[in-house]
C-alpha cells in the first residue's frame, strides 16, 4: 500500500483516541492529506464494528471528490465533511471527527464552549455550526460553511467546531496537531463543566478556602502555547 508512514499514524492516532474517551463506539472518523488532491481516510463502521482496531490497509485512499483510489473498505458517510474543508483550504493537513463525552454536553445541548484553560485561548468560544442531520451533505456543507472565514487563522493553529447533537470536528496542520486541539477541547469542556463542582464546595468551605472567581485579566496577552 502506499503512504505506509501516513497510514500507520493513522492508526496509531484512532486507537489513542477511542480508548482517551475522545470518541465512542457510536462513530468517529480522521482524514489526512497526502498531497494536493488525495487524502487517506478511515472506513465506515471503525467504531462500531471494529472499536477502532483495524490496520493501515483497512484505510481508504481516496481523492477530494471522494473516488476510491486504494482500498477495500466502504467509505464513511461522514467522508463529505472531510473532503468540503480539504477543498477548501489547501494548508489543512488534516481533520478529526469524534465524540469526546463532555464535548458531548456542550454540543448535544447546541451551546458554545468558552475556554476556560489556557491551553484553549487561541481557539476562543467553540461554536456550534447549524444543525443539520449526521452524515448529511448539508452538515457538510454547514461546516465548510463555518470555517470559510477561517482559513488564516488556520495557519497559525488549529481550529475546532461543535455539530449541534451531534459532536466535534477540530482541523490542523497535521493529524497530531487536530488530535491535539480534540483533546485540548475535551479537557476544557470538562473544566468549564466541573467548575460548578467548586462553588458552594463544602469541603472547600469548611477547610475556609474561597473559590476563586475566574479572573479574564489572566488573559490578557497571547498564551505561549
Ligand atoms: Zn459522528
Amino acid at each position: 500500500v502506499r503512504y505506509l508512514a501516513e497510514r500507520k499514524e493513522i492508526v496509531r492516532f484512532a486507537k489513542v483516541m477511542f480508548q482517551r474517551n475522545m470518541t465512542n463506539a457510536v462513530g468517529g472518523n480522521i482524514a489526512v492529506r497526502v498531497d494536493d488532491n488525495k487524502a487517506l481516510v478511515t472506513p465506515t463502521m471503525m467504531a462500531e464494528h471494529m472499536l477502532y482496531e483495524f490496520g493501515p490497509e483497512d484505510l481508504l485512499l481516496i481523492d477530494l471528490d471522494g473516488n476510491i483510489l486504494e482500498g477495500t473498505q466502504k467509505l464513511s458517510r461522514e467522508t463529505p465533511m472531510h473532503l468540503g474543508l480539504m477543498k477548501m483550504f489547501p494548508h489543512l493537513g488534516a481533520s478529526v471527527h469524534a465524540h469526546p463525552q463532555h464535548v458531548m454536553v456542550f454540543a448535544s445541548t447546541d451551546t458554545p464552549l468558552p475556554s476556560l484553560t489556557e491551553a484553549t485561548r487561541k481557539f476562543g468560544t467553540i461554536e456550534p455550526v447549524p444543525y443539520a442531520r449526521a452524515c448529511t451533505q448539508e452538515l457538510a456543507d454547514n461546516v465548510t460553511t463555518y470555517f470559510s472565514d477561517k482559513g488564516e487563522e488556520l495557519k497559525s493553529h488549529g481550529l475546532a467546531a461543535l455539530l449541534p447533537r451531534h459532536g466535534i470536528i477540530t482541523l490542523g496542520k497535521d493529524l497530531p496537531s487536530a488530535y491535539n486541539v480534540l483533546e485540548r477541547t475535551e479537557i476544557n469542556a470538562w473544566c468549564v463543566l466541573m467548575s460548578k463542582q467548586l462553588q458552594d464546595n463544602p469541603v472547600l468551605k469548611r477547610a475556609g478556602i474561597d473559590t476563586k472567581t475566574f479572573d479574564p485579566k489572566l488573559f490578557n496577552g497571547d498564551s505561549f502555547c
